[in-house]
């Protein structure tokens, strides 16, 4: 029998290199992880350098990479793909940033990068959607509010180039840079105007909001500047159910991630108490998962807990991580008539706090699978495996042929 559904979960960051703390293992090689073990007995094992040998990925190159986007033609900077994943509707062309709010100090010096942590900011968005007038350069907008100090700004309108810098001082206590131009472009330059402009009138708007008035009144900082960075224009997407005849969904708690999927015609499938962190909802992106597969042929969950525990450079807290990832694919072993592929999108080592270029660990678990000798699944266990070394781009298309949806080469 053949598997007609794949069901890829990205455990975000989760390879690591072997830590001192953990006797020279590997968070994932100390974790006890009775699931992902079984997946790996039972299915064929390998390493994958998502984009290539020694290329260090991030999220968003590593994911396009995983679905058959080579980042190299489509990915120009984060900032449209977080537009999507905030619900704004790109459309090809169109020149995405990410935005955050702000403290600017009565002697113009950024002095708090989040804005006192402020938690809701959708009035304040409201109201610089409704105020800002970029009408002069021919340029439409759509800014809209992410979780707690984030935002995103999309720009639509002829003549616009990505390759712009960022207002963001990057550090507290300094003035807000002017956003130039990166390259000599006259679409770069007038991108530029625009954004300068953007940040003067909606700077005007915020310092007079009610909600910040009553920021002050209370002894909070108020949200009065818009940051702006990850200029990039969106990229011409062919659909994912085009590419591959299947439909899909995506299930991520990170707006950069459901951005991704929503790029590529994924739908979004909304699940409670999902937070991207270590206490997000696994069981709950599970069961939603296995519910999808009823009525999709391909699922996409990232699951990022690790990752942000790579970052935070907390050994015991990534195995803790992944043991509690783990128990939450219990429900997978189960699973019927579906291919279920099971890897990283990058590693995230404790010890250097940032994505590596080492390779993760990837199984692929379902019928018609030649399975292999490995029986735990970890960084240096899976190298021994059936697959051996692949790349990002070479993962779907090896799942595509186990579910025979592979087009033949030739005659
Ligand atoms: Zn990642
Ligand atoms: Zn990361």
């Amino acid at each position: 029998m053949t598997a007609r559904r794949i069901l890829f979960i990205v455990i975000d960051g989760l390879s690591d290199r072997p830590c001192p703390e953990l006797g020279g293992r590997t968070p994932l090689e100390a974790a006890h992880h009775p699931v992902l073990n079984r997946l790996a007995a039972e299915g064929i094992c390998g390493i994958m350098d998502t984009i290539a040998a020694g290329v260090r990925p991030g999220s968003d190159t590593a994911h396009l990479a995983l679905l058959g986007y080579d980042p190299h033609t489509y990915y120009t900077g984060r900032g449209p793909l977080e537009c999507a994943g905030s619900g704004i509707r790109m459309e090809p062309g169109m020149i995405g940033f990410r935005c955050n709010y702000a403290t600017l100090s009565p002697a113009g010096l950024v002095t708090d990068r989040r804005a006192g942590r402020i938690a809701d900011t959708k009035s304040l968005s409201r109201a610089v959607q409704e105020g800002v007038d970029l009408s002069g350069f021919g340029v439409e907008f759509v800014f809209r509010s992410g979780a707690g100090h984030r935002a995103a700004l999309a720009l639509k309108g002829e003549g616009l180039g990505h390759c712009v810098s960022s207002n963001d001082p990057k550090k507290d206590h300094a003035a807000p840079l002017a956003i130039v131009p990166v390259r000599d472009r006259v679409q770069d330059r007038k991108t530029a105007e625009v954004c300068n402009e953007f940040v003067r009138q909606s700077q005007r708007i915020l310092v007079e909001h009610p909600v910040n008035r009553e920021r002050l009144a209370r002894g909070e900082n108020p949200a009065n500047i818009v940051l702006m960075r990850g200029a990039g224009e969106m990229g011409n997407f062919e659909p994912f159910s085009k590419k591959y005849g299947m439909e899909g969904s995506v299930i991520a708690a990170a707006r950069l991630i459901a951005g991704i999927g929503s790029a590529v015609g994924l739908e979004e499938i909304p699940v409670d108490g999902i937070t991207g962190s270590q206490e997000s909802n696994l069981d709950g992106k599970i069961a939603a998962a296995v519910r999808e597969l009823a009525r999709k042929e391909f699922v996409l969950v990232n699951i990022k807990g690790a990752d942000e525990s790579g970052h935070d450079g907390l050994v015991a807290q990534k195995k803790a991580f992944i043991e509690r990832a783990d128990a939450a694919l219990a429900p997978l072993t189960s699973l019927r008539d579906c291919l279920i592929v099971v890897c990283a999108d990058h590693s995230t080592p404790c010890a250097i706090r940032d994505h590596s270029a080492d390779p993760v660990p990837v199984l692929i678990h379902g019928d018609g699978v030649r399975v292999d000798d490995v029986t735990e699944f970890g960084e240096r266990t899976c190298a021994r495996g059936g697959l051996c070394r692949i790349t990002g781009a070479g993962l779907l298309p090896i799942a595509l042929d186990l579910v025979n949806r592979a087009h033949k080469y030739g005659a």
